[in-house]
């Protein structure tokens, strides 16, 4: 049988992934200046292994110039260039990806940091151009040549003259209408933060001509604007640095120019994996909360770079809930992304490199709570709710990375304890793990119910969040002893020789409880005789799971 080939309508193609790939404009550099960067590490593979190519990193950049009254903007590279051939080839044919075939040819050698796979990020400059002119001279080759299109029509390539190697893309922005404006692509701070975003760790310097005012020479007071050449993007990824290299201040000055916060960061985590998946992560715990934080708006995530390009600048998937004030990025060159380079095809690196991290996480905040103390207080104070909440959701399914997180009130340190330091602390006959419910510490310290705890010595945790007491209902336990609350109505504290009441006297008292009660209506279940007051005459008590407290929030929790 005849085998038939699809065809494929190539104009409806392009404008179908011109205008659904991607969901922002801007990209389209990031796009250009990848393919540049490629092209350049190509030229310094080819070095590698040719002996009389020499590579001088100096002399290979990348030159975004934009042009106001030609309404141009050119990316240029000292890359490898394009033959007529490669032209048609790479840039004539949708999905055609020169890069992934380099990467293929070239396969034995290591560390290389190719972006391009899917041969379709150059026409994104279709999003915002309506022509767009290549002009390419290719490493050994004495023929410059220039491919132009525009866009679903076609492309035409012929010689042109071109005295360097490399490549110069020239867009010409699509005109403005009444709803879009393409002016933004020609301003100087506009592609600075473009490039920033995106493109700040790509390893070859791009470089731009801008305008700054500097002291006319022959009168100091007056200022002249003048273009200068710059680099824009930083090149080194401070998280590809040896951790020895690098000093305290380096992290936080990056933690401030990424606008993570404008605190200073109480710890920093920087990981380098080299296993199944490779990647290189560098997180921060901030000091402050962010002012949404405990509100809908928030929302968790990190950076996610592929080989230095910003893919996504909120993966939420990287962090559980419970951490979700960690703040920073994530650098691997192993995720598959999809073809916008936006999203990724599956999340099996994802949970991977997640799992890695919460656990490095738990462990930072864990060494923070033994050798910072005051560090560690402070980060409480901020996020330790969202750490209960942790503990709280999923049914006590982090149980084992949170409980030793977590920080009470104790009635005898007068400050902050974890539960191993409560439980440490216990008397050998002390059966369960005290806590007290209430508005505040100055509240709970009146509570009549601490009173017979607190007389035998015993120490209580003081509960002063609505969630506390919730989230220790999850826990149920810790290292094997109970959590019970001083109103409950069994302590398990043996007080019999304390206390004198015989059977008799309940039964002395029978009528007044009786009246009591009578007169309190419904309020109460019943009136008892307490063991367990010595100042205060009277105190209320709980029967069953739910406690006072509990039932207040719950009873003003909307139905
Ligand atoms: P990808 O980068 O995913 O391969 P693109 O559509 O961005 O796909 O680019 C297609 C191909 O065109 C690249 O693989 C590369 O071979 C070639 N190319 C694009 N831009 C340049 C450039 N500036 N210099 C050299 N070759 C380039
Ligand atoms: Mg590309």
């Amino acid at each position: 049988m005849e085998k038939k080939q699809f065809q494929a309508e190539s104009k409806r193609l392009l404008e179908m992934m011109i205008n659904s790939i991607y969901s922002q404009r801007e990209v389209f550099l990031r796009e250009l200046i990848s393919n540049a960067s490629d092209a350049i590490d190509k030229l310094y593979y080819k070095a590698l292994t040719d002996a009389t190519l020499t590579f001088n990193k100096e002399s290979y950049y990348i030159k975004i110039i934009p042009n106001k009254e030609e309404r141009t903007l050119t990316i240029m590279d000292t890359g490898i260039g394009m033959t007529a051939e490669e032209l048609e080839t790479n840039l004539g044919t949708i999905a055609k990806s020169g890069s992934l075939a380099f990467k293929k040819e070239n396969e034995t050698k290591d560390g290389h940091d190719i972006i391009g796979q899917f041969g379709v990020g150059f026409y994104a400059a279709f999003m915002v151009a309506d022509v767009v002119t290549v002009n390419s001279k290719a490493l050994g080759s004495n023929q410059a040549y220039k491919w132009q299109s525009e866009g679903a029509d076609g492309y035409s390539i012929e010689g042109t003259d071109k005295e360097t190697i490399g490549t110069e893309i020239i867009l010409k922005l699509k005109e403005n209408s009444e709803d879009e404006n393409y002016d933004e692509f020609l301003e100087e701070y506009r592609l600075k933060a473009i490039i920033k975003k995106y493109s700040d760790f790509i390893r070859y310097p791009i470089k731009m001509d801008v305008t700054t005012s500097k002291p006319k020479e022959e009168n100091e007071n007056e200022n002249v604007e003048v273009l200068e050449e710059q680099i824009i993007n930083s090149m080194v990824p401070i998280w590809r640095k040896n951790k020895n290299e690098l000093k305290a201040e380096d992290y936080e000055n990056f933690y401030n120019e990424k606008h993570y916060g404008f605190d200073k960061p109480l710890k920093h985590i920087h990981v380098s994996v080299d296993g199944t998946v490779r990647y290189n992560a560098l997180l921060y715990i901030p000091e402050n909360i962010p002012f949404d934080y405990y509100s809908k708006e928030y929302e968790k995530g990190l950076e996610l770079y592929s080989s230095g390009v910003l893919i996504m600048d909120k993966c939420g998937d990287l962090l559980p809930d419970h951490f979700s004030f960690v703040k920073g990025l994530v650098d691997s060159e192993d995720l598959s992304l999809n073809i916008s380079r936006e999203m990724l095809q599956q999340d099996r690196q994802l949970k991977f490199i997640s799992k890695n991290l919460a656990k490095k996480i738990k462990s930072a905040l864990q060494s923070m709570l033994k050798d910072a103390r005051e560090n560690y207080e402070t980060f409480f104070k901020a996020f330790g709710r969202q750490l209960k909440y942790g503990v709280y959701a999923d049914f006590g399914a982090n149980k084992e990375t949170l409980q030793d997180l977590l920080l009470f009130y104790s009635s005898k340190e007068k400050k902050l304890v974890s539960l191993e330091e409560y439980v440490t602390n216990m008397p050998e006959d002390q059966k369960y793990i005290y806590y007290a419910t209430g508005d505040s510490i100055e509240r709970i310290d009146k509570l009549p119910q601490t009173e017979l705890v607190t007389d035998k010595g015993y120490e209580i945790l003081y509960f002063t969040e609505d969630i506390d007491e919730f989230a220790i209902k999850m826990l149920m336990t810790y290292k094997e002893k109970e959590f019970r609350s001083v109103s409950s109505g069994d302590l398990g504290i043996d007080n019999e020789k304390e206390d004198s009441k015989t059977e008799s006297e309940l039964e002395e008292y029978k009528e007044l409880f009786d009246a009591m009660k009578e007169i309190l209506g419904g309020k109460v279940t019943d009136v008892r005789v307490s063991k367990r007051l010595r100042s205060h005459p009277v105190c209320l008590s709980a029967d069953g799971e739910i406690t006072i407290e509990m039932e207040k929030i719950l009873n003003a929790m909307p139905d």
